[in-house]
Formats: structure tokens, sequence, C-alpha cells
């Protein structure tokens, strides 16, 4: 188990409003992250503001906004691919009692769209479930090492299958 930290969602707000494309920028290479996995059209990284251990974004490699509308059936189809292997390799790699799955995002930050794939741990009591495991105002967010979350993402890349 890792301590939580503070974070500063107005600094964050203000960041993913002002800052260029964070996913572009990881696709091209140009952005520190602990990948995933990665193939010619999508890429998967450990989320770096974690509220839950192999917290989990999954996007398209190309700038795509929109969760249905950007994609053709077949693009769409094969993306949904990648997020359940990565989605069972999550399972595989920390304890899950529910894996979450969600798009969210905003064209007002944060446009590139993307799933997200975060494991809720058992135990985790019912009004701190869902949405709540997910947000930054219940306790900030995991402080978890560098190098603990570059062996955790080796470790959930060598789970897929
Ligand atoms: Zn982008």
């Amino acid at each position: 188990m890792y301590p939580r930290k503070p974070f500063d969602l107005s600094a964050y707000v203000h960041r993913i409003q002002t800052a260029p494309c964070f996913i572009c920028e990881i696709a091209a290479g140009a952005r520190d992250h602990h990948m995933v996995y990665e193939d010619e059209r999508a890429i998967a990284f450990l989320n770096q503001y974690p509220t839950l251990m192999g917290y989990t974004l999954v996007a398209p490699r190309d700038h795509r906004e929109h969760a249905t509308g950007d994609f053709s059936l077949d693009d769409y189809l094969a993306l949904q691919r990648v997020i359940y292997r990565v989605g069972e390799a999550i399972r595989r790699t920390v304890p899950t009692e529910r894996l979450y799955v969600l798009s969210l995002g905003s064209q007002q930050g944060n446009a590139h769209v993307h799933w997200h794939l975060a494991p809720l741990p058992p135990g985790v009591p019912f009004d701190r479930q869902q949405l709540a495991a997910l947000m930054f105002e219940h306790g900030g967010i995991l402080d978890i090492p560098a190098a603990d979350m570059a062996a955790l993402a080796a470790r959930i890349r060598e789970n897929m299958v």
C-alpha cells in the first residue's frame, strides 16, 4: 500500500486547458511516462496521477476526440480489443474487485479521447467506490515512486496475452 499525497486540482485544470495535448506527446515519445503497451494504432500507459494502483489509460495514437464519432467501427473495435487485453492484464497484476472502464475527457481540456482502466481493489467501502474511487478530491493521489511505477508497468506488460 502506498500513502496518498494531496493533488493540486486547480493547477492540473490550468495545465490541461493550456498545455499541448499530453497524449500526442506520449505517442510521439516526447514525454516521460510508463508505457504498458503500444502498437501502430494504440498506446496504453499508467495514469501519472493514480488514484488507484494499476490505473491505466488507453488511447489511439492519432489525435481523435470523440469516443465513437471519430472512429470507423473497425477502428473502434480494434481499440476495444486493446482495452480488453490491457484490462485483463491489469486484473492479473493487481487485486481487482471490479475493473472500471470509461471514457471521459472534455473539449475544454484532455480532448484526445482515452479510456480509463481503473481497478477497484477489494474492500473499498461502497461510498468510496465507482466515481468516488477515481476522484482526486478523496484524499489525493497515490504516492508511488517512479521505480515502482516502472515495475508496475512492466508487470502489466508481462501479463498481457
Ligand atoms: Zn492528442
